[in-house]
């Protein structure tokens, strides 16, 4: 069966040590707190390996939150999914809707990325979500489709296995604006779908789908218990331990 999966997307924000700081914090939280879904922290890359280091022994799984698609070489200022491994971190956000907006990340980029990402192992998450304007023009089903269907459509079903999805309505992104339950669960019901139509009703119920935009421990719950919306990818509220532990504990 699928896991709920509750990951704190850091984006640029924290120095190395109060990033460290924040990780044993959330650590020290959830100690005492059984928790019913996967945790995940997404700090910056130079963070990765003292926060990985900061969460061991803990349910704390760590993140990148972008990687290169290419192996080695001599390409500056890129980070590789191997070096992404080698600090400890498991999973990779690919195709946030500020990679595709501010850095020209398409489909296509998306698309090999995932691959090198499972290439080497880790589990990407991969966001898919449509602006302001496609959802008031009614095109956000195709939008999402196209974005579901030319980053993640060529894998096999044992390597679309690995991906968890994020369905983060941009409008709805560090906006205060969230996707009502009904919205989310519609949009998510429609991703899995297109998977079942891909892969076949096992792969679709054993994908996560998870929400983003503007979840809060006040939102959570209600969006947590439609039954197609597996967890949340969190921005500003993960970066305060407080309120990122009472998004995981709507669980
Ligand atoms: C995000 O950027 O992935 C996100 C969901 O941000 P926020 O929670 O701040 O809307």
């Amino acid at each position: 069966m699928r896991k709920n999966i509750v990951a704190g997307n850091w984006k640029m924000n924290k120095t190395l040590q109060e990033g460290v700081a924040l990780a044993k914090e959330l650590k020290d939280a959830l100690s005492g707190v059984k928790a019913n879904c996967e945790v995940i922290v997404a700090p910056p890359f130079i963070h990765l390996a003292s926060v990985a280091d900061a969460v061991k022994g803990s349910v704390v799984k760590v993140a990148a939150q972008n990687c290169s698609d290419k192996e080695s070489g001599a390409y500056t200022g890129e980070v590789s999914p191997a070096m992404v491994v080698s600090t400890g971190a498991s999973y990779v956000i690919l195709g946030h809707s500020e990679r595709r907006s501010y850095y020209g990340e398409t489909n296509a980029v998306v698309k090999a990325k995932v691959d090198a990402a499972i290439g080497n192992g880790l589990n990407p998450i991969v966001c898919v979500g449509e602006v302001l304007e496609e959802r008031e023009n009614g095109k956000f089903f195709d939008v999402v489709s196209a974005q579901v269907k030319e980053s993640l459509f060529h894998l096999d079903a044992s390597a679309f296995g690995k991906v968890v999805i994020a369905y983060e309505p941009v409008w709805a992104i560090g906006t205060g604006k969230t996707a009502t339950a009904e919205q989310a669960q519609e949009m998510h019901a429609f991703i899995r779908n297109l998977i079942a139509e891909k892969y076949g009703s096992e792969v679709a119920e054993n994908t996560s789908i998870l929400y983003g935009g503007s979840c809060k421990p006040s939102n959570a719950k209600e969006l947590f218990a439609n039954k197609d919306v597996d967890g949340g990818l969190i921005g500003g509220a993960s970066l305060k331990a407080a309120d990122f532990m009472g998004i995981i504990t709507a669980f």
